[in-house]
C-alpha cells in the first residue's frame, strides 16, 4: 500500500522535525544529508530505525522536542540488553487515546460499557492505555491491574462488569476461575479486548466459551504509543489499523525490500504525527501480510492479516515460510501428541530438494504409526508441505530451561 499524499507531507514533517534537533535520528539523518522525501521510491530508500537503535539511544536520545513538552515516558522492557524508553508529549498521549477509543469503537463497545482493566499500570504501556481510551469513549473504567483474582472477580459480579481487558494468559485464568467457582450466571461480560500475544485456537475458545465473549485482538507496541493502533472487527478478518496515525509496509525480512500487497513479509512502521519520539520505518518482526480488498463492515481503515509470528523464528521449506507456532497449533489438534518436537531441514543434492524431518513426542497409549500420518496429512492441509514424521515416546526430545531450539536448518551450514 503506498503512502498518500497527506502521509507523504507527514512524512516530510516528521523529517523536518528530526532534522532540527540533536537526537538520535535527528543526527543519523544530518549525517545521510536527508532533507526529504518527493516519492514513495524517495520513502523506500530511507534508513530502517530498530529496537537496537532505541537500546544504543537509550535513556533518552531519542526524543525530539524540548523537555518541556514532554508528559510522559514509557518503557517496554524486553528480555536482553538494555530497556527503551520512549518520551510523549500531551499531543502523544491524546493521540494514543484517540486511536484506542477508536479500537473500542471498532469492537463495538460504547460509552454504556464498563471495562474491567486487568494489564498493568506503570511503565508499561499497557494498562493506561486501556484507561485512557476508556475515558475517551466516555466508558466506565474499572481500573483493576493485574492479580488479585478473589477480587477481580468479585468486581466483576458486583459492578456487572461488560468488557474485560486483559493479556491472553490472565484471561484464561480467569475463565478457569469463573468455571471453578461457577459464576458464569452471576456474570455480565460481553466482550473481550486482548492484548495481542500469539495464542492458540484451543486457548482462545476456552475464554470464549468460558466468559461468554466476543474476543477482540488489539495490536500495538510500546515504540509506536502503545496497544492500540489497530484490533480487528466484528468480521473477525484481520486487524484494522489507523493509518490516519501511522504508515504499514510489509518488508522482505532478509533483502529488506518492499513485498506486493498481499503478500507476507515483515510489518514496517512510520509514525505519521508523533512528536516525542517520531518513528520512521521501525522494524518490528511481527510477520503479516496487508489484506488489499475492503472489509464486508464497511470500515475505510485499511487492513493488515492477525500476527502470524516473529521474523526471527520464520523459516522457508519448499518456498512456504513455516513458524513454530503453526507446528504447536498444529500438534495441539493431535490426541496423544506432546507439546515437544524438533524439525531438522537439510538439503537432499542427489535430488536437488529440500528435506524436512519433524520429530514428535506421543504418549504410549497412541498409535505411533497413525499418529504420524495424522500428522503428515495436518501438515499438507494446513501448511502446503508434507514432512516425515517421526513419532517418539515421551521424555525423548532434549528439554533446556532456557527457551527450546526447535527448529535446526543444515542447508546453510556448510556455505
Ligand atoms: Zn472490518
Amino acid at each position: 500500500m503506498k503512502l498518500n499524499n497527506t502521509q507523504l507531507q507527514q512524512v516530510n514533517e516528521q523529517i523536518k522535525r528530526l532534522l532540527q534537533t540533536d537526537s538520535y535520528y535527528g543526527k543519523i539523518y544530518q549525517e545521510m544529508g536527508i532533507e526529504g522525501i518527493n516519492s514513495q521510491e524517495d520513502f523506500e530508500k530511507l534508513p530502517f530505525s530498530s529496537k537496537e537503535d532505541l537500546r544504543n539511544a537509550y535513556p533518552l536520545g531519542i526524543q525530539a522536542v524540548p523537555d518541556k513538552e514532554v508528559v510522559r515516558i514509557h518503557s517496554s522492557s524486553g528480555t536482553t540488553g538494555k530497556p527503551v524508553i520512549i518520551p510523549y508529549t500531551a499531543k502523544d498521549v491524546e493521540d494514543w487515546a484517540v486511536m484506542f477509543a477508536r479500537c473500542y469503537e471498532t469492537a463495538g463497545i460504547t460509552n454504556e460499557d464498563r471495562i474491567q482493566i486487568t494489564p498493568g499500570y506503570g511503565l508499561w504501556t499497557a494498562g493506561i492505555g486501556f484507561q485512557a481510551g476508556c475515558e475517551k469513549l466516555g466508558a466506565m473504567a474499572i481500573p483493576m491491574g493485574p492479580g488479585n483474582t478473589d477480587k477481580q472477580l468479585q468486581m466483576m459480579v458486583d459492578l456487572k462488569s461488560t468488557v474485560i481487558t486483559a493479556t491472553s494468559s490472565y484471561a484464561l485464568l480467569l475463565a478457569e476461575e469463573v468455571n471453578k467457582r461457577g459464576l458464569q450466571d452471576q456474570i455480565c461480560l460481553k466482550k473481550g479486548v486482548i492484548g495481542s500475544e500469539r495464542w492458540s485456537e484451543k486457548m482462545r475458545n476456552y475464554i470464549q466459551k468460558g466468559l461468554g465473549i466476543e474476543l477482540y485482538d488489539i495490536y500495538g507496541l510500546t515504540e509506536i504509543y502503545g496497544p492500540g493502533i489497530g484490533v480487528n472487527c466484528q468480521e473477525e478478518a484481520g486487524i484494522h489499523y489507523w493509518d490516519d496515525f501511522i504508515y504499514i509496509e510489509i518488508i522482505d525480512p532478509k533483502t529488506g525490500e518492499n513485498v506486493a500487497d498481499g503478500e507476507e513479509g515483515e510489518i514496517v512502521i512510520t509514525t505519521l504525527v508523533k512528536e516525542g519520539a517520531p518513528l520512521i520505518r521501525f522494524r518490528t518482526h511481527d510477520i503479516s501480510r496487508i489484506i488489499p480488498e475492503k472489509c464486508s463492515c464497511g470500515s475505510h481503515f485499511p487492513r493488515i492479516d492477525i500476527i502470524k509470528g516473529r521474523s526471527d523464528d520464520m523459516f522457508k521449506v519448499h518456498g512456504v515460510n513455516m513458524f513454530p507456532s503453526q507446528v504447536e497449533d498444529l500438534l495441539q489438534n493431535v490426541d496423544g501428541a506432546s507439546s515437544e518436537y524438533a524439525v531438522t531441514i537439510a538439503h537432499d543434492d542427489d535430488k536437488n530438494r529440500d528435506i524436512m524431518i519433524v520429530t514428535v513426542e506421543a504418549e504410549g497409549r497412541v498409535d505411533f504409526e497413525d499418529t504420524g500420518k495424522k500428522i503428515r496429512e495436518l501438515f499438507k492441509s494446513r501448511i502446503g508441505v508434507t514432512p516425515k514424521i517421526t513419532i517418539v515416546p515421551i521424555g525423548t526430545l532434549p528439554r533446556s530451561e532456557k527457551k527450546t531450539k526447535r527448529v535446526t536448518d543444515y542447508r546453510f551450514s556448510q556455505e
